[in-house]
């Protein structure tokens, strides 16, 4: 049943039994930062998707219930064959990993004979499967940097992959067409419209953000870095974070006595993920119980996209 009123009480039993029910399944719950607030609150682990890879990696539970899109459970399903990944909901997609296809990567990638292909990974097995290395937003500048090559072509995030070519301005990155919508429709108007209200504000932005509101943050990174960044400016009480609403979950439990708004100027309305938002505490619960959704991935795809991920993982974070 979806869309029921419950009160944090009873949203409190649900998660307690959720955990009760994980722990008798032999199941590890890793929720990503965008999720809802129950669903962050019932995981094991949260975390960004390097991080939820690793902790994949780490956790010795037979079951790993992703709650986070369906790139990051195929993800986790590469890197551990032998675990049964579930994934709670089969709506839990991705416009930006939909944005590449295996046929336009070859496509794109013919007409750049010799350079490296480096895929964010926020993307299919079978484009991973076609790609050198992956990167997530946490390492990606780090991947770039650490490749023999100079040049490269990166996919498919527009935004993410033009702010690494500024870092990186010593290779030539071609970059891909494609965005996240959820940070692409955020304009530097609508950051300086919460600035002109709190003019102290640090601004943390994601790089899925467009240039115009990265020129205005005072720092860019990855959503666990941003846990870092407010770290780095102890003096700091407001934040104006520019990335899906739901990490403020993480920021205010983090830290209890900081100010941090959305960076659209509303409640985080625009900044909203509506694909994180499939999985409710409902789509745990019967994950958990029916067994659904089992994530396979083509072994075919899943060997080279397995390489792809494990140079990945060899890099460290940006900072
Ligand atoms: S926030 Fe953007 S990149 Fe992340 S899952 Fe949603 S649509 Fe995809």
């Amino acid at each position: 049943m979806h869309g029921r009123v419950t009160g944090p009480r009873e949203t409190e039993r649900r998660i307690g039994e959720i955990r009760a029910r994980a722990r008798t399944r032999n199941a590890d719950l890793l929720a990503h930062n965008y999720q809802l607030p129950e669903v962050q609150e019932a995981g094991d682990f949260v975390g960004d998707s390097l991080g939820l890879s690793l902790e994949a990696q780490k956790s010795g539970a037979g079951v790993i219930v992703f709650c986070g899109v369906h790139f990051m459970a195929e993800s986790a399903k590469i890197l551990n064959p032998e675990k049964t990944v579930l994934l709670p909901s089969l709506s839990a997609g991705c416009a930006l990993a939909d944005s590449i296809t295996p046929e336009s990567l070859l496509k794109w990638r013919e007409r750049y004979p010799g350079h490296t292909v480096v895929t964010y990974i926020n993307s299919s097995a079978e484009v991973k499967a076609l790609s050198d290395i992956c990167c997530t937003s946490a390492n990606a500048v780090s991947v770039v940097r650490s490749l023999p090559g100079d040049r490269i072509l990166f996919t498919p995030d527009r935004n993410l992959g033009r702010w690494v070519a500024r870092q990186v301005p010593e290779k030539e990155i071609v970059v891909y067409d494609g965005v996240c919508p959820t940070h692409d429709v955020l304009r530097d108007a609508s950051v300086d419209r919460v600035k002109l209200g709190h003019p102290d504000a640090i601004v943390i932005a994601h790089p899925e953000c467009r240039e115009d509101v990265l020129a205005l943050a005072d720092e860019v990174c990855s959503t666990s870095g941003m846990l870092s960044a407010v770290e780095r400016h102890p003096e700091a009480r407001t934040f104006i974070i520019a990335t899906e609403w739901a990490l403020i979950h993480q920021l205010k439990k983090r830290f209890p006595g900081r100010d941090f708004i959305p960076a659209d100027g509303c409640i985080g309305c625009r900044l909203h993920c509506p694909y994180m938002k499939m999985i409710t505490l409902d789509a745990i619960e019967r994950s958990l119980r029916e067994n659904v959704f089992d994530i396979t991935v083509d072994p075919e795809d899943a060997v080279p996209a397995r390489r792809a991920l494990e140079r990945m993982m060899a890099v460290p974070r940006d900072r």
